[in-house]
């Protein structure tokens, strides 16, 4: 049995305000469950999001970091810098950071080693545009962007999550067929075999548009773990539904 996440993504939205009404509406209905449930918040309410957390079973993470350690590098977060707030997951490669950051498959990379030197469990996006899967690329596209992560981490490699998220399927309502998602996820799996037992023994998470809708259909395909969630992770009623599809 492989554990289960469900992750939120902010993305960039919140405010002081905003958040703690979030986080109240989130921590009065998330009790103890089964699965991990994590919130990753933009970096300037890191403190905030740690404080009102503490004691629950919320867990923090960030939306990106920085690959380098220190230094001369303006306007990035370190990984270390996450530890000091509590931070436990980092997402790195999210599509959105690769196609208006300019984020490779080198730099997602980098990321995710970084964040495991710092103790910090990277979730390492990948996915496809809808250029990419109607010209039936979508299995080499994630194949390539996952087979740079693994080749640099090496045996770190059990110390990561994969989180699948179609681009196509982002903020746009269109969630993948459970089909379409678990097809995918198979190919993933079979990817991290060849990296060993322990890094296949890892979970797969599925984003894009998920909801309190589809999450229970996905979350029954046998190779999808959790979730990461954007929109429907800012209505605390929408985060706990699907919280609770994946207990
Ligand atoms: P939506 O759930 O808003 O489609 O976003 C998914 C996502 O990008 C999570 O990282």
């Amino acid at each position: 049995q492989r554990k289960k996440i469900v992750a939120g993504n902010w993305k960039m939205n919140g405010s002081l305000a905003a958040n703690a009404a979030l986080l109240d509406g989130v921590l009065e209905g998330l009790g103890q469950p089964a699965c991990a449930v994590v919130a990753c918040v933009p970096a300037p309410y890191l403190a905030q999001v740690q404080a009102r957390i503490a004691g629950t079973a919320l867990a923090l993470g960030a939306q990106d970091m920085s690959a380098f350690a220190s230094g001369a590098y303006t306007g990035e977060v370190s990984a270390a810098m996450l530890g000091d707030f509590g931070v436990a997951y980092a997402i790195v490669g999210h599509s959105e950071r690769r196609q208006y950051h300019g984020e490779t498959d080198a730099k997602v990379a980098d990321k995710a080693l970084a964040a495991l030197a710092a103790g910090i469990t990277p979730l390492v996006c990948v996915g496809e545009t809808l250029a990419e899967r109607e010209a039936g690329q979508t299995e080499a596209v994630v194949g390539r962007q996952l087979a740079a992560v693994l080749e640099k981490l090496g045996d770190q490699a059990s110390g990561m999550v994969v989180a699948y998220e179609p681009v196509w399927a982002i903020g746009t309502g269109k969630t993948a067929t459970p089909e379409q998602a678990q097809a995918v996820h198979a190919a993933l799996r079979a990817q991290l075999q060849s990296a060993g037992d322990a890094v296949a023994a890892q979970p797969i998470l599925y984003g894009g548009s998920m909801n309190a809708a589809n999450a229970a259909q996905l979350l029954a395909q046998p190779d999808i773990d959790g979730g990461l969630i954007g929109g429907a992770s800012l209505k605390a009623a929408d985060f706990l539904a699907i919280v609770s599809a994946a207990n």
